[in-house]
Parts: C-alpha cells; structure tokens; sequence
C-alpha cells in the first residue's frame, strides 16, 4: 500500500466517523471539529494509529486494560475458545470456561462471596447487584427494606437503575424523573475539599453523617452501594480504609446489605486485587466488570454471598427465581480472556510489579505534579491519579467550565505520545498494571508539558 492511499484510508474512517457515528459521552457539535486519532492496533501499553504513530494508553483505554494489548497469552486463549465456540448461551446450559473462571473468581475474592452470576457490562453487574438485594429482601418477607444508601458523587454506570444510586448534575439533568429515589451520605472528601476540613475532622464528620443516615432510614435500607477506596468518575477522589470500613460495620448493624462496585478499583488497581481488602471489608455483593478480561472484551459478574443465593433457592411455583439475564452473558471469549488474565496475574507477579512501580508513579507526582502552580491537588490510590486543575491554588477557585482546561491538557499530552482522557478539570492517568518504569517517566513529563501548555506555567 503506498503512502497516498494510506492517507486515504484515514481519511475514509474520518468521513465514515462524522457521517454516521454517535460517541459516548460526546458533544458531537465539538467532535466534528476535531481532527480524531484513528487507532489501529495495540501492541503492550501502546496504542498505534493509522498514520504509524505510538502512544502510550495513560488510561487504560478507559480504565479497563490491565496487562497491556495483544498480550500473547490472551490472545491464544481467545483465538483457543475461538476454534471451539463463539458464544453460547448461559440461559439452561453451561460451558468449561464459565464455570472455571466462576471458581477461579470464587478464589481470589473476598471472604464470604461464593456465587458468580455473569453479565456484559459493569452497569449490568450493578443492576444484577441492586436487584439480588432487593429481592433477597422480599423475599424474605421483609419488604420495607426498598431503599439504597449511595455516596455523593457516585458513579455506577449508564442504565437508570444504575443512575438512580448514581449521582451527577450534568449527566443526570435530562433524566431526573425517571431515577428512582436512593439515600445520599456524603464522602469525607467532600468536606475536606469544599468545607475545608483537615482529613481527620473531615472523616469524622462523614462517619457522623452516615450514621444518622442509618439511624434515620436504618429498617427501610436494602443495601448501601459503595465504589470501595476511591470514586473514579467522580474525579478520582479517595476515602480512608477507615470510612468504607466504618460504612460496611454501619450497614451490617442495620442489617441491610453491603454492595461493594469494584468495576474501576477491582483486578489491581487500587495495589491490592480488589480495594475493599484494604479495609478488610467483605461485601455481600461485588460487581466487577472493566479489568475482569484483562480488558479486552465486555464481561462483567456480580458475585454473591451463600446466604444471599439460598434465598432464591425454592420449588418454581414459589417464583422466587432471579428472573434476569442478558443474551452475552457468560459469553465463552470473554470467559478465556479472563481466566488467561487471572494466569498472566499469576505466571507475571503483576501484584508485585504494581507493588514496585506504585511508589515510583507517586513520587514523581508528589515531587513534580503537585508543585505545578495550577495544579490544586494530587489524588492517588495505586495506579488511580487523579490531578486537578485549579485557576487559584489557594482559594481553590476552579476554571470558567466553558475554558475545558482538563480537556486541553489532555490533547497536549498527546503531543508528547500520551493518550490521557480528563474528568472536567481533573486530569485522569490510569495507566495499565503492566507499565513499566520508563513508561511512568514518559506518563508523567508529558502529564506536565500538557498542563504547562495550557495553563501556561
Ligand atoms: C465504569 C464503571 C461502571 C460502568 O461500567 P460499564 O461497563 O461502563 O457499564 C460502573 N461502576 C464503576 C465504579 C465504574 O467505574
């Protein structure tokens, strides 16, 4: 192919692109304008685009690859279950790898959680969560438990029952009517950030606020929804191990459920296999999603307890089965690229790889990221950062919104081979567990250049 008509080909996707897609989370009035990087391959944590150039994938396209892309032993193990079956259906049959890896699942999460019930996405494994509590509840007679408890700020997922434990101005305006009505408690984050607590008076006025909200609403709560250790979408904002540890005792006393989301945090992200370790917290529901295949391919699981599967054990006629399934569900390609994923953990000491280039990443943030004179804060749990951007250090006043200080950043970084992608005026490096000294240097510089560029420091 001569160097004309790969010009072509880009420009061919480019047209195709504006003439017919819609993208997520998206003013198309602004992408039309720009000039989109049409990826082409992956080769370790690098995205290659149609005109030959490397970047290194600071956000793990999108917070879900863990061991870098086309990763040998992935992709032999799909290409494997690709010569065996595509897909087949979980609803009266079963398959090897959904119940291998459903074991295997069982084995490295928390104490206590025992079934695995497959899905496609993390907003489903939060649905499939909200609705095992709930009926868990009914049917155990106890109705008045209808209720959830979430965080300010949460991030669950799209769909709305997702949205309605969810909270965001932006996102939600156009949909408000039709969430249903969930319990707020607020993060020691927000107190420290807005009200201007010092950590410690700013987690014990959260812990106080949770316990009233359990005081209050304690009998009629079915089950309290956390993202464990840090809110992701929120901006990456993290909690001590302490406040998720007091909400888990909270919830236990109130005898509601306790429904750790571990779709971001989950697979190692946070320096431990799943965050809510890190508290010594076990959950009664956990949804995973994002990293559970390494990132290569929609699968998503709630698992659950004993107690909470027997519940739904009954003779038919008692219609208490948990009458919920999506067509992919357990699909057999997804199921081989998360037990190859969970081997690669194994085989590769990701854990302790992570463990050693941690404290390198957050070095290099508190030494040069921090002292940026636009940056208000570092925020970082493992290989979650979030870094944000703020017109004055000291009053902490944010840009004009209409400025997209975080977005321009973020494009100047790919300039410098990064492909990062912001929250508002937080800008998000999420970078896969496989990166590598050298590329956390490269992460890092061109972080800085981007915000030096825009902010003009
Ligand atoms: C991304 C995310 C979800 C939603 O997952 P999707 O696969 O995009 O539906 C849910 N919860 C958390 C904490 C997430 O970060």
């Amino acid at each position: 192919m001569t160097t004309s008509d790969e010009g072509d080909s880009e420009s061919q996707s480019v047209r195709r692109d504006f003439g017919a897609l819609w993208h997520p989370f998206t003013q198309m009035s602004e992408w039309s304008r720009e000039d989109p990087l049409v990826i082409e391959r992956g080769e370790g944590n690098a995205l290659i685009d149609d005109q030959g150039r490397r970047y290194l994938d600071g956000v793990s396209s999108l917070w879900c690859n863990v061991h870098g892309h086309r990763h040998p032993k992935i992709d032999a193990a799909i290409r494997a279950q690709l010569d065996r079956v595509a897909h087949t259906t979980m609803l009266g049959l079963t398959h090897p790898g959904a119940a291998e890896l459903a074991e295997r699942l069982v084995g490295v999460a928390p104490n206590g959680l025992t079934r695995v019930f497959y899905s496609d996405a993390g907003a489903t494994a939060v649905e499939i969560a909200l609705k095992q509590a709930f009926q868990y509840f009914a049917l155990r007679g106890e109705t008045n438990r209808s209720r959830f408890v979430s965080l300010a700020d949460a991030y669950h997922g799209d769909t709305i029952g997702a949205m309605s434990v969810g909270y965001s101005e932006a996102y939600h305006r156009h949909h408000r009517p039709l969430l249903f009505d969930t319990i707020r408690t607020t993060p020691p984050h927000v107190f420290r950030w807005e009200r201007g607590l010092d950590p410690r008076a700013a987690l014990q006025v959260a812990i106080d606020e949770a316990r009233r909200t359990f005081e209050v609403h304690g009998d009629e709560v079915a089950a309290l929804i956390v993202e464990p250790l840090v809110q992701g979408a929120a901006g990456i904002w993290p909690h001590p191990p302490e406040y998720l540890a007091e909400l888990a005792r909270l919830a236990k006393e109130a005898g509601a459920l306790l429904i750790c989301d571990e779709v971001a945090t989950g697979f190692g992200r946070t320096g431990t296999m799943f965050a809510c370790e890190q508290a010594g917290v076990e959950p009664d529901l956990m949804c995973l999603g994002k990293g559970l295949t390494g990132g290569y391919l929609p699968l998503a699981a709630t698992l659950a307890t004993e107690a909470i599967f027997e519940a739904f054990v009954a003779p038919y006629e008692e219609l208490a089965t948990f009458f919920h399934g999506h067509t992919f569900t357990g699909n057999p390609l997804g199921c081989a690229a998360a037990l190859a994923s969970l081997d690669v953990f194994d085989d590769e000491q990701t854990m302790a790889h992570v463990a050693e280039i941690v404290p390198l990443l957050h070095g290099r943030l508190d030494a040069d990221v921090a002292s940026l004179p636009q940056v208000g804060d570092v925020r970082r749990v493992g290989l979650m950062v979030g870094v944000e951007l703020v017109q004055d250090r000291e009053t902490r006043a944010h840009y004009e919104p209409a400025l997209r200080v975080g977005y321009r950043a973020s494009l100047a970084a790919r300039k410098h081979g990064v492909i990062i992608r912001p929250l508002g005026d937080t800008v998000v490096l999420m970078p896969p567990l496989s990166i590598t000294k050298d590329e956390i240097g490269q992460l890092v510089d061109a972080t800085i250049a981007g915000i030096r560029e825009v902010t003009g420091a």
